[in-house]
């Protein structure tokens, strides 16, 4: 790593009431760079006590009498306005921040700064836009609905995509007035105490955002748990989002799901094989494998099927794998040694399972948590590598040969995230992009998603969507009021 180009970590500490402040034990945990394994900086670890103590911020900032409750909507806008104006005057700071945290080649952090920045402006936008009904109701009545907002809400995002999923909960929840807990991923706290800095700095009354670092079981537990949250919004492990839905459950509190994925993507021999090979190696490749929307099963029809092959592996075979602060790399390290670990063990049962290792398949380096980019051909859909979740730099080509069989295999998957279908013929473009189940299909692209456009799962990848309009309905409650008249209107 080349100090010269090494960001200063300016916020370590809990973000309570707009102040930064120690963990009331006065607990830390590392914090690191996962391209190197050193240690960046030691955290404040939030547990309960801390957990309760930002919660009894969120609530009094939620008062009905508080500054937020009684601001204008298009005052919030303002604020959310100020908030990505900021966060777009300290990009470079906040990309290298990333990447150092992450991993993440520093040209991916700026695009997640980008879609940062677009995200808090599409909201801010939004924040006087939401209208309620008047209702033709029976009888002598003006009826109307409004909507509130649900009140304090709790956020716990993964590491895969840290300031990207904290703003993507932030901007919808503080659009529609609530308050806001966040939790962020115990790998990658830094940017989300940054942008919290930020929020101060752009004016936002304190209590209504507040960022607690700290492990699941210890912080994010107690905060599915608090009596006082009345919504859960969560992005991680289908494992972890069922627990959560199961702990909500006791204070029936709103809850709200962005899971995993095993995503399909089909090619057809009709469509332009080299911008197919191209995108569906960028999809699986993208975060070094660690998206949950990543093209995770490419079902390639037979006829150029070895030509698909060859092309994946040449490009896997040219990726740039090093120090993601570098500009020229594009393939940094992942995560930290769980992961790590997870991936190579599956990369061993795909050749244990009989599938052909094309490229890759081992470690990259002497540290660091580098897996080469790996390229699998003939798998079949019993094998453990096309049925779970990799989060890794492993791509799985597929082979098929007739339409009715490959949608149904693509729909057999618990989950139903992202799907796509590279075709030239417009009938097989609708037949495959309507039969296939997921939250969002792509014709002859793949995951070219923009903040417009709504993001969830069918069956376990999630529930509820995130961006676009859609995004604010899972953050306020429909009132319906029902006034009597005394004459017919
Ligand atoms: P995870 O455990 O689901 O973590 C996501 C978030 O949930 C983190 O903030 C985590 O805290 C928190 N959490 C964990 N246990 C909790 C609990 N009991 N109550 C409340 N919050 C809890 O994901 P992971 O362990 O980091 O990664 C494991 C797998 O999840 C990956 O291999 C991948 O398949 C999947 N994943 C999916 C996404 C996605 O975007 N869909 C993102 C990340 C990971 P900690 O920081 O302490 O873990
Ligand atoms: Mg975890």
């Amino acid at each position: 790593m080349d100090p010269s180009k090494t960001p200063e970590v300016k916020y370590t500490q809990l973000f309570i009431n707009n102040e930064f402040v120690n963990s009331t034990k006065g607990k830390t945990f590392p914090t690191i760079n996962p391209a190197t394994c050193e240690v960046i900086a030691q955290v404040q670890e939030g547990d309960a006590d801390d957990i309760d103590k930002a919660v009894l911020a969120a609530n009094a900032a939620f008062d009905r009498d508080s500054q937020w409750r009684q601001m204008d909507a298009s005052a919030r806008g303002e604020l959310l306005y100020k908030m990505a104006e900021l966060l777009e005057r300290d990009i470079d700071y906040m990309a290298s921040l990333e990447t150092y945290n992450n991993g993440k080649p520093i040209q991916s952090a700026y695009d997640d700064l980008g879609a940062s920045v677009a995200t808090l402006k599409y909201y801010a936008g939004a924040a006087d836009k939401l209208c309620g009904q008047v209702l033709p109701a029976d009888g002598n009545k003006f009826a109307y609905t409004v909507y509130e907002p649900v009140g304090v809400c709790g956020a716990i995002t993964p590491w895969n995509y840290p300031i990207l999923m904290a703003v993507v909960k932030i901007a919808p929840c503080l659009a529609t007035g609530n308050t806001l807990v966040l939790k962020p991923a115990e790998q990658t706290p830094l940017t989300a105490l940054a942008l919290a800095a930020l929020s101060k700095e752009a004016g936002f009354p304190a209590g209504v955002l507040n960022v607690v670092p700290g492990f699941g079981p210890t912080a994010g537990q107690p905060l599915v748990q608090h009596q006082l949250v009345r919504k859960i919004t969560f992005t991680g492990s289908t494992e972890i989002g069922k627990l959560i839905q199961r702990e909500a459950s006791h204070t029936v509190k709103r809850v709200s799901l962005e899971l995993g994925g095993k995503s399909p993507l089909i090619i057809y021999p009709d469509c332009d094989l080299a911008k197919a090979a191209q995108v569906a190696h960028d999809m699986i490749m993208i975060n070094q494998g660690q998206c949950c929307i990543a093209a995770s099963r490419v079902f390639v029809h037979s006829s150029v099927y070895d030509e698909f092959v060859a092309r994946s592996v040449k490009l896997a075979k040219d990726r740039k794998i090093g120090n993601p602060l570098d500009a020229s790399v594009n393939h940094g390290p992942q995560i930290d040694q769980e992961q790590f670990n997870k991936i190579l063990d599956l990369i061993k049962s795909g050749k244990e399972q009989g599938a052909t290792l094309e490229t890759g398949g081992k470690s990259f380096g002497d540290k660091g948590y580098f897996i080469e980019p790996t390229v699998f051909s003939n798998v079949t859909d019993d094998m453990r590598i096309a049925k779970e979740e990799i989060f890794g730099p492993v791509q799985q080509i597929l082979k098929f040969t007739d339409t009715d069989e490959v949608i149904k295999r693509a729909n057999a998957t618990t989950y139903g995230l992202g799907a796509g279908v590279f075709t030239n013929d417009l009938e097989t473009a609708m037949k495959v992009s309507s039969r296939l189940e997921a939250g969002q299909v792509y014709v002859n692209n793949y995951f070219s998603a923009s903040i417009q456009i709504p993001f969830g799962g069918f069956k376990q990848s999630g529930i509820g969507r995130e961006f676009g309009l859609d995004g604010l309905k899972q953050y306020y409650e429909v009132k319906s009021i029902i006034v009597d008249l005394p004459f017919k209107v």
